[in-house]
């Protein structure tokens, strides 16, 4: 069985980033005066000055360490920094790739990691993984562990650009097909299903889909957003895989990443959207759920507004298996040809927004 552990914390409140150090000091007295690095970038650090000003004085004993471009080499400097240097606190401020290069710094150095987003475009706030850049454009994923306490700033939050929200509901969505494959996994491999992760995982997903709060920036949204993506991080915490949570439109996405990285960009919470449409299609599942879904909140899937061709579309999918192929999904079961995925490009066209 899966030996799990949960975040201490998730903290979800307006101006929240002022005390940080109070807040967790129930789980590691006197936290405020231990050595801590805070991780961030050059361009939060001109957007934020004022709240890491706040962290700084919280964390007297601290540093700031700036992340440049995210890679698994920069991830291993800065464990080798905080253990040579003794330091006991992670403090991740930013985005996908801070929280992520921070995430696995703690995972190596076996610092207190906590997570302080300040956006919401994917799972990356909670999930046991970080995506790292390695040897030229490829991006790899490496299994690490959870935060030890996730904080959430509304206020922050309010202020992230729009598409970015949009990508964390694609991200949340994209649980309605990646449940289906795991069950499909299971039929086909014998591999148990943990049922708890499949339940938590699909419990996000319908946390997004019943929600009756379409304003995106209002505090309610940020809220439910936030929990959906930490419950797709705690289920595959639980269930020691990302298969709660990742399926065959994870697939596609990773084949855009790997295939595609110099001529398109998409991303990850809205490729994965994107790739949720076909998948479903092949599942042979009622899309309409998360076709309202995505109408409703306008979520940019249509490919050609991401500069995806006809060409880069059916060149993506028919090379999606390869990029895991020891992944049991639908593509496992499914004609991806050349006509097949025409068809529906063209619909996924006229069907949806840029
Ligand atoms: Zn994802």
């Amino acid at each position: 069985m899966n030996r799990f552990r949960l975040p201490y914390h998730l903290l979800i409140e307006e101006g929240i980033y002022a005390h940080v150090d109070e807040v967790m000091s129930d789980c590691v007295p006197e936290i405020g005066s231990k050595k801590a690095v805070i991780v961030t970038d050059k361009n939060l650090q001109g957007l934020f000055p004022d709240t890491l000003r706040d962290l700084t004085q919280d964390f007297h004993n601290s540093e700031i360490y700036l992340v440049e471009d995210g890679t698994f080499d920069q991830a291993v400097d800065l464990a080798k920094y905080i253990c040579m240097n003794d330091i006991a606190v992670i403090i991740g401020f930013g985005g996908g790739m801070v929280l992520d290069l921070a995430k696995y710094a703690a995972f190596v150095s076996k610092a207190v990691f906590l997570c302080l987003p300040t956006t919401l475009s994917n799972d990356s706030l909670a999930s046991p993984v970080a995506v790292l850049g390695t040897e030229g454009l490829k991006r790899k994923t490496f299994r690490c562990t959870i935060p030890s306490s996730i904080i959430v700033d509304v206020n922050i939050i309010m202020g992230a650009p729009q598409g970015q929200l949009l990508a964390g509901i694609g991200d949340t969505v994209s649980k309605y097909t990646a449940l289906n494959d795991w069950k499909l996994d299971a039929a086909a491999t014998g591999k148990p299903i943990d049922d708890f992760a499949y339940m938590i995982s699909k419990m996000a997903f319908n946390s997004i889909c019943y929600n009756e709060e379409k304003s995106i920036k209002s505090k309610s949204f940020i809220k439910i957003l936030t929990q959906a993506l930490v419950m797709g991080g705690l289920a595959m915490e639980i269930a020691g895989h990302s298969r709660p949570s990742s399926g065959a439109e994870h697939l596609f996405c990773h084949s855009l990443e790997e295939n595609f990285a110099d001529q398109v960009y998409v991303p990850h919470g809205i490729a994965v959207a994107m790739g949720s449409v076909p998948v479903c299609i092949f599942q042979n599942r009622n899309i309409s759920k998360i076709k309202r879904i995505i109408h409703e909140y306008r979520l940019p899937i249509k490919p050609s507004a991401w500069k995806i061709t006809e060409d880069i579309f059916v060149g993506a999918w028919q090379q999606a298996k390869a990029t895991r192929p020891d992944r049991y999904t639908i593509l496992d079961q499914t004609d991806v040809s050349d006509s097949v995925l025409r068809e529906l490009y063209s619909m996924m066209e006229e069907e949806f927004d840029g």
